[in-house]
């Protein structure tokens, strides 16, 4: 199956949750089970040999395919919430999104130094997100960080806010 495939599988809603937005809806890649052994094929053979000891999803759309990787690669799955949600003591970082302010949150003792890390999300649209996710992860002092979405909305170039030695991949390219 051709990545051109999958990505015919992502369903584009116009507008949707507001005006202008061009919303990638990827419950429609999700219900074919050939899509899904397709996508975690994908992901599995780009990280298989990085040395990945836990992979963090962020809420909510990181969930799905993260604890599945993390399933294939033989490393723990750790996530990352929005505030109130972990139970334990937590470190948390604030990011600007359109309107106001965001926060996630990371339980403080979830990862060590040895530590090898995929940081995974749905989509790269301005990287708000991802960064807050990646100072989080980088406060807790890890070995390296690998940096993974499913989608990349490449002409909003959120990329390149990242480290430069940082390896950011993601797997369905866009323009819009
Ligand atoms: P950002 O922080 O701007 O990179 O936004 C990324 C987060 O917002 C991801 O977790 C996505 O779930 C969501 N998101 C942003 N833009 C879109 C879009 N066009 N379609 C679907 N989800 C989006």
């Amino acid at each position: 199956m051709s990545i051109q495939t999958l990505k015919q599988a992502v369903r584009n809603i116009p507008d949707f949750p507001i005006a202008g937005i061009q919303f990638k809806d990827i419950t429609t890649l999700f219900q074919s089970p050939e899509h899904l052994q397709e996508l975690s094929d994908v992901l599995y053979e780009a990280y298989k040999n990085k040395g990945i000891t836990k992979v963090v999803g962020i809420e909510s759309r990181g969930f799905f395919m993260g604890p599945a990787l993390a399933l294939r690669l033989n490393a723990g799955f750790i996530p990352i919430r929005k505030p109130g949600k972990l139970p334990h003591i937590t470190i948390e970082e604030s990011y600007e999104k359109e309107y106001g302010v965001d926060t996630i949150q990371i339980h403080e003792d979830s990862l060590s130094p040895d530590d090898v890390v995929l940081i995974h999300d749905d989509l790269l649209a301005t990287g708000g997100t991802m960064i807050a996710a990646y100072n989080l992860v980088k406060k807790l002092g890890v070995k390296k960080i690998y940096i993974n979405f499913l989608i990349e909305l490449e002409e909003l170039n959120g990329r390149q806010y990242f480290p430069k030695d940082v390896e950011v991949d993601s797997v369905l390219k866009f323009d819009i």
